[in-house]
Order: C-alpha cells, then sequence, then structure tokens
C-alpha cells in the first residue's frame, strides 16, 4: 500500500522530504524554477499543517565531489522567494551540525540540505549514508518524481529506516496521470514521439504498439524509421544501429494500431543555417540538406489525428525547437493539442525536452499534465517499474 501525504499527522514532527531540485542554474541564478514550483504544494502543506520540514535533493553530477558551481544554494534562494519566507541551509546533507539544525527546528520552519551527491555514496544507495540521511526525520516523503526509475541512498535506501513513509502531492499526481490514466484511457488513444534519441523510447513503442490507435512519430527519430522504410533521409540524424529494430516495430504494427510519418520537413545544410531552410517532401530529402523540423503538411495531417483523439500522450519535440526556424512543428503540435483539450481530450506530455518547449512557448495550459520526469516518465510509462516509489510500499 502506498500512502499519500495527506494520511500522516504531521503536527511538530521532523518531516524528510525528497524533493527534485535539480534545475538548470546559471551565475548563481536559477533559469527555470518548474521543478522547484512542482514541490511547493507539498512543503506548503507540510508547513500549514506544522511540520518542521527538511529538504534533500541532488543537483548535476558532481561524482562524489563538493563543487561550489553545484551547490543547492541558488536553489534555496528561489525556494525561500517563491515562499516568501527564510530558509536554512546545511553545507553537507549529513554533517553533525545540519543534524544540529534539524533538531533545533520550529514547527513551520524549512531546513535545506547541500547536494546529496557530493557524496558518492548517494548513488550508490549505501546504507550508513541512507542511515545518517535518515537521522534528519521522523517522517520520509518522496516528492522528487524525477529520479523515481533510479535506486538511490536518499529515495530507495533511506525508506528503510522509516515506518512512516509515504509519497507527496507531486508523485501522487504523477502515478494519477502515467499510470493510472492510461490502464483506461479515453480512445481515440494517440501517442506522438518525436526528439532524437530512439533507444530510449522503444520500450514505450513496444507496449502502445498494443494499445495506442495512432503513433505519430516526428523529430529525428522519425528517420530512422524512414531509412528503415528505405526512403531518402539526405543528410538527417539517423540511428544505423537502431534499423533492425525500427524494421521490427514496422512489421508489428499491422494490427489496429497505425503508425503515422511527418509527410514533409523543414529542412537546410545545417543546424546553424536556418534563414536558408526550404520545405522538402518526406523520403526526397536531397544528400545536401537535413530535416530539423516537421513541415506544414506533416502538422496539417497531425493535426487532425490530434483533434479526433480522446487521449494524448506526447513525449520528444517535433523538430529542433531550440532554434527559431525549427520550432514551428512543436509549437504546431502543442496548439492543435490545445485545442484537442477544449474539447475534451486528455492530453499528457512527459520527458524534460518536451516540457521544456511548452514552457518555452507559454502553451503548459495547452495540457492536463506535464510530467517533471523524463526517465522516470518513460519508464513508468513503458510499464517498468519505479524502484523509489516501490520502496515506499508499506
Ligand atoms: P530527446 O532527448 O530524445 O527527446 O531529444 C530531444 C532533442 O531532439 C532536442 O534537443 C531537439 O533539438 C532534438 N531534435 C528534434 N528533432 C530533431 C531533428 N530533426 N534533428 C536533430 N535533432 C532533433
Amino acid at each position: 500500500m502506498l500512502k499519500n501525504l495527506k494520511s500522516f499527522d504531521l503536527k511538530e514532527k521532523r518531516v524528510l522530504i525528497r524533493v527534485d531540485f535539480n534545475v538548470p542554474v546559471e551565475d548563481d541564478k536559477v533559469l527555470d524554477d518548474f521543478r522547484i514550483e512542482s514541490a511547493i504544494p507539498t512543503i506548503q502543506h507540510c508547513l500549514k499543517e506544522g511540520a518542521k520540514v527538511i529538504l534533500m535533493s541532488h543537483f548535476g553530477r558532481p561524482q562524489g565531489q563538493r563543487d561550489k558551481k553545484l551547490s543547492l544554494m541558488p536553489a534555496g534562494e528561489k525556494l525561500a522567494d517563491l515562499l516568501e519566507m527564510p530558509i536554512k541551509f546545511s553545507d553537507d546533507c549529513i554533517s553533525e551540525d545540519s543534524h544540529d539544525v534539524t533538531l533545533g527546528l520550529r514547527a513551520g520552519e524549512i531546513h535545506l540540505l547541500e547536494n546529496l551527491r557530493f557524496h558518492i555514496e548517494e548513488t550508490k544507495n549505501d546504507q550508513y549514508f541512507s542511515m545518517k540521511l535518515a537521522k534528519h526525520g521522523q517522517i520520509y516523503i518522496n516528492d522528487a518524481f524525477g529520479t523515481a526509475h533510479r535506486s538511490h541512498a536518499s529515495n530507495a535506501g533511506v525508506t528503510k529506516h522509516f515506518n512512516q513513509k509515504g509519497m507527496g502531492f507531486l508523485v501522487e499526481s504523477e502515478l494519477e496521470y502515467l499510470s493510472e490514466a492510461m490502464k483506461k484511457p479515453n480512445k481515440p488513444l494517440t501517442l506522438i514521439l518525436g526528439g532524437a534519441k530512439i533507444g530510449t523510447k522503444i520500450d514505450l513503442i513496444n507496449r502502445f504498439i498494443q494499445k495506442a490507435d495512432n503513433i505519430l512519430i516526428g523529430g529525428g527519430m522519425a528517420f530512422t524509421f524512414l531509412k528503415a522504410k528505405g526512403k531518402d533521409i539526405g543528410g538527417s540524424l539517423v540511428d544505423l544501429s537502431m534499423l533492425p529494430v525500427a524494421k521490427n516495430i514496422l512489421a508489428n504494427a499491422r494490427g489496429n494500431t497505425k503508425i503515422f510519418f511527418p509527410k514533409d520537413f523543414i529542412c537546410a545544410n545545417s543546424m546553424n543555417d536556418s534563414a536558408k531552410s526550404s520545405v522538402e517532401l518526406a523520403g526526397n530529402i536531397p544528400n545536401n540538406l537535413m530535416g530539423l523540423d516537421i513541415g506544414p503538411a506533416s502538422i496539417e495531417h497531425f493535426s487532425n489525428i490530434i483533434n479526433s483523439s480522446g487521449t494524448i500522450l506526447w513525449n520528444g519535440p517535433m523538430g529542433v525547437y531550440e532554434i527559431e526556424g525549427f520550432d514551428l512543428g512543436t509549437i504546431g503540435i502543442a496548439e492543435s493539442i490545445g485545442v484537442a483539450k477544449k474539447n475534451g481530450c486528455t492530453a499528457i506530455i512527459g520527458g524534460g525536452d518536451s516540457a521544456a518547449a511548452v514552457k518555452k512557448f507559454g502553451l503548459m495550459n495547452n495540457f492536463n499534465h506535464i510530467s517533471t520526469g523524463g526517465g522516470a516518465s518513460l519508464s513508468l510509462l513503458s510499464g517498468n517499474p519505479l524502484p523509489a516509489i516501490f520502496s515506499l510500499e508499506l
């Protein structure tokens, strides 16, 4: 059984919360606070209920070394701004001093611990390190969906030391949308895939090839499939090692699931050449050009399918959305999803780049749910168990 936050009596209790504050930071300033904001409902609920809140997170990959550039201090400052209250900060997550600060907390106060990954023991799921982390709390809450597919000390090992443990609001809503909603989706179910890396999405395709009514494949990964179909893809991105897998998927898709590819692409000599782009038909891309976004006919075709869908699940941008001129496919699809949502369709977007794209274009309201976790959402949607969630079971 999984317990949710509201089922605990939090008054005067030290509540240790694993959050995901792994946010982009430049010159000590947080560039995108989406993940911090996503943890706020859980933190505020604990404060309102009179808990003493201890927050822990990883940030980047310091490989067990202290690195000033990977301090959680900027994330803490951002959180203090958002909550409009001071936050205590310890520069080591398991030092005696940090435990003293925790023990001195009063109800309604917050203590943020320094980056867990300054200790190599975190990613090794070390028992002794887990025990020292656990000393901070009387109740353990996991609200870090983004790392739930990993078995680390702060989300797996630590749970062995708690009788009282459960999930925060963010994890609860991620599970509700990505797991529960997918068990009985409103039909037709359309899966939209894009992005560069086909390898990370194979499990997802294999699961949905029996379940989805439509699979729309855009982005760079479309070219590996088009190549597998014998089409000319010019100089576009291709993963040759995945050609047999792509062929296999195409062969298996002869049942109820229809797979659609772009009809045209926005092409250029290179990513730096968006000013000199042209629209080329799929399967006919000249050798000196690469496809960097889906073209207008593809946007229209995909939009028609989106408009007649009951549930949409989207992972991966349609093109190199980071560069103006190669972003219209991603924007067009997000806009069509907004229209479908208004007509009652449930729209879910998962994965770091996809979430970053819709945020960049201010189209977050076009979705019922935007997942905070890249690997974790892919894993859950692919039907794989998440070790950190499993560890919370009582
Ligand atoms: P992924 O992590 O696999 O979802 O890939 C996301 C990345 O795919 C983004 O940084 C996009 O710029 C990139 N991408 C999307 N479409 C293309 C394309 N046609 N060619 C090269 N890269 C692409």
